[in-house]
């Protein structure tokens, strides 16, 4: 059953055949196994698969590139990432017919099930059978020998993993139950926030217009961060808050003094009404005013909203919200034994006014040699819906090979 013409394969030109269907676990790219077999050991794999979760996969190729099988056994093993994570109970049976070479390679948790003496015994036997020109024989007696050996009452505890075989395929079962329990965290979070709205409206309603207003913009980040977060669902919180927010805002208001209505002038005409500083934090955006009058006695109320978004912080000297940071200065750097200090200085556009803040600056962080950090073997993404995955588990080497 030898291929006439020698196909030499690369780690990367092996088929990962159970990503692409869950139910299959021997690689067979030149077809030398007889399509019987395949099945057959594909059903025992997944009784292994089922009972001690260990991840069983089995290679049959002509030649391997570079002919060195235990080196190429562990890098197909690390790039498929074979065993669960928590178990590393990967184990990698692969046999190069046209090299003569087979080779056994086992994850951490294996080693102990599967030790090296015992994969050099099945190694051997098996061979045996390949020397006999009996592929199918020689494979079956190899998954034979291992079955055993990981179903074995005791083994089956001991590599038994927390995790379900497949569970890294990405098929559309597991991304459906992650997006219902978005689903159900955003509606949670989504009535909390419902909730906190109606709790500050409660607890604010003998309080004046104004100051329900301030209660409810400390609400306007919180509520437009969970309407993001929730896919919208938080809208509920956020779309009552602002309307609420707009009516106290502007809805007329009675004059406090002879009960007639009040009028809110435009941005124009309530520029009469403000002094020279209220006037630039006008022009510069950093505070907005309503100007409300009453026509009747001429009384004038100016209610002041601050602006968020702009960055001027109120000036020491004249009050106005006009400073702004003109100079960032280091006056003693910061060493590992003692904090630093620095200077801001900010300028008023009021009345022109500097002052400066000191402030500290934390000690540096004692030298440390960090260690390069070590990549573990990564899991598969991709696969049809059927897909299946290995676990994104290590192999330390162990195992056993030989030719015949
Ligand atoms: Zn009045
Ligand atoms: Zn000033």
């Amino acid at each position: 059953m030898f291929s006439c013409i020698a196909a030499v394969h690369g780690v990367d030109e092996i088929p990962n055949v159970h990503v692409a269907d869950a139910r299959r676990y021997v690689s067979d790219p030149d077809g030398l196994l007889s399509p019987a077999m395949r099945d057959s050991l594909d059903r025992a794999i997944r009784n292994v698969w089922t009972q001690s979760s260990a991840e069983l996969a089995v290679v049959v190729v002509d030649r391997i590139e570079g002919g060195d099988i235990d080196t190429f056994a562990t890098d197909l093993f690390t790039k498929w990432g074979m065993g669960k994570k928590d178990k590393d109970n990967g184990i990698l049976y692969i046999v190069a017919i046209g090299d003569r070479r087979a080779a056994i390679r086992t994850g951490y948790g294996v080693e102990g099930v599967v030790p090296d003496v015992l994969a050099g015994r099945i190694i051997r036997s098996s061979n045996m059978r390949f020397k006999e020109g009996d592929v199918d024989g020689g494979v079956a007696e190899a998954v034979d020998g291992l079955s055993h050996l990981l179903t074995t009452p005791g083994a089956t505890e001991e590599l038994m993993s927390e995790y379900a075989n497949d569970q890294g395929a990405g098929n559309g079962a597991d991304n459906v139950d992650l997006f219902g329990i978005w689903v159900d965290v955003s509606k949670v979070i989504a009535a909390l926030m419902l909730i906190w709205l109606i709790i500050v409206l409660i607890s604010s309603r003998k309080q004046g217009r104004y100051a329900r207003y301030m209660k409810l913009k400390q609400l306007q980040l919180p509520a437009l961060v969970v309407a993001f977060a929730t896919i919208g669902m938080g809208l509920v919180a956020f779309i009552p808050l602002m309307v609420i927010m707009r009516r106290l805002r502007v809805a007329p208001r009675k004059c406090p003094n002879c009960g007639n209505a009040m009028k809110r002038l435009d941005e124009k005409a309530d520029n009469a009404y403000l002094t020279p500083a209220q006037d630039t934090e006008e022009r510069l955006n950093s505070v907005d005013y309503d100007v409300w009058l009453c026509p009747n006695c001429g009384e004038t109320d100016i209610l002041p909203y601050v602006n968020e978004t702009k960055s001027y912080t109120p000036c020491p000297h004249c009050g106005a919200r006009a400073c702004t940071m003109v100079a960032d200065r280091v006056i003693a750097k910061p060493t590992t034994m003692s904090p630093g200090r620095g200077a801001k200085v900010y300028r008023c556009l009021n009345c022109k006014n500097v002052n400066s803040v000191a402030y500290n600056i934390p000690k540096l962080p004692p030298v440390v040699i960090v260690p390069p950090v070590g990549g573990r073997g990564g899991g598969f993404g991709g696969g049809g819906f059927s897909g299946g995955s290995f676990g994104g588990g290590m192999t330390g080497g162990g195992g056993a090979s030989g030719g015949w």
